[in-house]
């Protein structure tokens, strides 16, 4: 027996051309607009929050809002409908969100980004680096070296590229997540690309916490299991395994992108001020 907040049921079959449309999900996945709690946990904090359209990322920008901070979103310029919902619910709440769309892949345009953030909110205290690429490929004989490098130019060089750009203008008390994945320990035999970078940004994660420990930057990682976002319905998964997506988990269903948010500000927080290279573990039970 499941716990009834959240969907519990079979899926149905779906797909949608990458990067995909939260909109057009069904059901719409919970960004947890109308159930998180702010508690002023973030107050007057500058966020960056990448793939902030969508999924996983939207719902960390929602809940950093809803505890006081400024936001810059990024995602891609395919996804401004989503985008704008963000927009919306941000303002709505009274919140501060400035949306920079642009593509991750491009070296300059992280670098970019980061001017910008800090121009448009005057400074940066919070990275939430939440974008990512993933798309399911059988065959390894098959798997074409665009995506192969487009995975890794995503997932891996862009973490490196946006931190390189953004320490410089870090103060003590900043604090960096980035996203892992149970894919990073329990790889899928469709995901040989996707998973190694998994486990490369967990990797990493570890290297930038020794690393940047001694300016008072904590580095830490989230590493949700299957959560029901476009990137799983727009080429992530195999369409076989939509309907009883997320079912074999402990926990016995996927998980809402609402369920995520507090893993991200509780690592954001202050209430972390202990906590560097860490990868918190949000996966219905898989370890
Ligand atoms: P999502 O599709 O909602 O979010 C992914 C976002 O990545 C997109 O919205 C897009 O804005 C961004 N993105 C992709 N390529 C980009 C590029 N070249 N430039 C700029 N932005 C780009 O899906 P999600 O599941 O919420 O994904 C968020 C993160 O969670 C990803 O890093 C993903 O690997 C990770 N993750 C997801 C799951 C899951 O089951 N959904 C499980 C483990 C880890
Ligand atoms: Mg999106």
């Amino acid at each position: 027996m499941t716990d009834q907040k959240y969907f519990s049921g079979d899926f149905e079959k779906q797909s949608q051309p990458e990067p995909g449309l939260q909109k057009k999900m069904m059901p719409v996945p919970d960004d947890g607009a109308t159930t998180y709690q702010g508690a002023q946990r973030l107050l007057h904090k500058k966020a960056l929050v990448t793939g902030g359209d969508s999924g996983i990322g939207r719902a960390v920008a929602i809940a950093y809002a809803k505890e006081g901070a400024d936001i810059v979103l990024n995602y891609l310029p395919d996804e401004e409908e989503d985008a704008q919902d963000v927009r919306r619910i941000i303002e709505a709440i009274g919140g501060t969100v400035i949306l920079i769309p642009g593509d991750l892949k491009s070296e300059a345009f992280n670098q970019n980004l980061i001017t910008r953030t800090i121009n448009e909110l005057g400074g940066l205290d919070i990275m939430a680096l939440v974008a990512g690429k993933q798309q399911a490929q059988e065959d390894v004989v098959q798997l074409s070296t665009q995506q192969l490098v487009d995975t890794y130019t995503t997932n891996v060089f862009s973490l490196i590229w946006l931190v390189k750009a953004a320490v410089p203008h870090l103060a003590a008390g900043a604090s960096i997540i980035t996203t892992n994945s149970i894919q990073a320990v329990q790889p899928s035999e469709f995901l040989v690309d996707y998973a190694g970078t998994k486990a490369a940004i967990r990797n990493t994660t570890i290297s930038l916490a020794k690393q940047l420990a001694s300016q008072g930057i904590r580095v830490n990682s989230v590493a949700p299991g299957p959560i029901w976002t476009p990137l799983q319905v727009a080429g992530g998964q195999l369409q076989e395994n939509l309907p009883h997506f997320g079912q074999r988990t402990p926990l016995g269903r996927a998980g809402q992108p609402a369920e995520l948010a507090s893993a991200y500000v509780y690592l954001a927080s202050d209430d972390a001020s202990y906590v560097t290279g860490e990868s918190l573990n949000v996966t219905g039970g898989l370890v």
